[in-house]
């Protein structure tokens, strides 16, 4: 079942989404050639509480961090653990946070030090994603707008576009209908929902260097790509109103912050 979030909904939703907003200020100073996922994990965790809120992720279906951390040919669902971040690294951290009922869920990718110009390409082109599937979240428009403006980035610029795990809505559930696919198929033409007021989904592009193909870890959670070459993966809830996006989990004053720079 989908639901539409009126604006008290939304307006709470806002809570959740600005703890993540600051959270990923925070692992932006954290993150540095030394520093284990788990210490971060640590850090968010106890960061998250302090706000008030509660990590989603904790606990969800029996996984253990507060944070997904996944680094390199990680795609998602990467355990924290007493891995090292290295120079040349690219860090994945997903986090979702419940506040006040409501959740939010979003996911940035991370140089580690100095990474390869191909490796930074990846990323900044994931991100533009994003920021594309998100500009195509208007009233009217459908849920493959958001799929096909995903896709065209990635295959524009010859990136390898994981299928197999989508975006969600999202709510007083974690994931919610509908599934937000970052590509066009015949099935999703055929149930295409038209976006309205008061839709709040979670758009998550996974780009590899390689091919789109997975395989999941024997820890039952970490999946990687197939061919071993690097993913990137950014993701906002974004909330539909009738003037357009509102990204839940960007900060307030900066929507249109450009959420992937490298300093070269
Ligand atoms: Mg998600």
């Amino acid at each position: 079942m989908i639901t539409y979030k009126s604006k008290r909904e939304i307006e709470r939703m806002r809570s959740a989404g600005q703890v993540i907003a600051k959270v990923f200020d925070l692992v932006g100073d954290l993150v540095r050639p030394g520093i284990t996922t788990g210490e971060i994990d640590a850090k968010v965790e106890e960061f998250i509480c302090s706000e008030g809120g509660t990590p989603s992720f904790k606990g969800y279906h029996g996984f253990p961090g507060s944070i997904c951390a996944s680094v390199n040919d990680e795609i998602v669902h990467g355990i924290p653990s007493d891995r090292e971040l290295a120079d040349g690294d690219l860090f994945t951290i997903d986090v979702g946070v419940i506040i006040r009922g409501y959740h939010g869920d979003a996911a940035r990718s991370f140089p580690v030090g100095a990474v390869s110009a191909d490796v930074a390409r990846l990323a900044a082109a994931t991100a533009e994603a994003l920021n594309d599937g998100i500009q195509a979240c208007r009233p009217g428009n459908r849920l493959s707008d958001i799929a096909r403006a995903v896709e065209a980035r990635g295959r524009g610029d010859g990136y390898g576009i994981v299928k197999q795990y989508v975006g969600h809505g999202i709510g007083t559930d974690l994931h919610e209908e509908p599934q937000v696919p970052n590509y066009v198929s015949d099935s999703l033409l055929k149930s295409d929902l038209v976006l309205k007021r008061g839709l709040v989904i979670a758009i998550e592009p996974m780009f590899n260097l390689g091919t789109g193909e997975t395989r999941t870890l024997d820890d039952e959670w970490t999946v990687v790509t197939k061919d071993g070459k690097c993913s990137a993966h950014f993701e906002d809830t974004v909330a539909i109103t009738d003037d357009g996006p509102e990204i839940m989990t960007r900060p307030i004053d900066r929507q249109d912050l450009r959420i992937w720079s490298v300093s070269a």
